[in-house]
């Protein structure tokens, strides 16, 4: 996708501070954190919201959860907690459209899903 931010960061054409990355997965920080800690999680592979991820890829959910996990672990916020978050479309408030995973932590979320 040549128009797409998140593959131009995989193509490492645009900057990007990779915290994670594997043959399928890329993890770095959050331009615009909305917490201490703001992390984006994707697969590689460009698919544009999670509906679009062919059942035989899912797997690749499976790789994010675990990048989040390692990151989270990494920087000692296992304990304390963090939020996983995949906004699915323009009513699910996604504005990028390459799947991602925010990881959010250092502070105390708040109850609600939705705002
Ligand atoms: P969403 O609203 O769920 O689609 O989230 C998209 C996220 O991508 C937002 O939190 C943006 O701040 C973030 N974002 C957009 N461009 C970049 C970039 N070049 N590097 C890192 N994060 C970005």
């Amino acid at each position: 996708m040549d128009s797409c931010i998140f593959c131009k960061i995989v193509a490492k054409q645009i900057p990007a501070a990779v915290l994670y990355e594997s043959d399928r997965v890329l993890a770095f920080p959050d331009v615009s954190p909305q917490a201490p800690t703001h992390l984006l999680i994707i697969p590689k592979a460009h698919f544009s919201h999670v509906g679009e991820i062919p059942e035989a890829e899912l797997s690749v959910i499976q790789e994010m959860v675990g990048a989040a996990r390692r990151l989270a672990s990494e920087k000692g916020l296992s304990e304390r907690g963090y939020r996983l978050v995949m906004n699915v479309n323009p009513e699910g408030g996604q504005t990028v459209f390459h799947v991602h995973m925010h990881l959010l932590a250092g502070q105390q979320m708040g109850p609600s899903l939705v705002g």
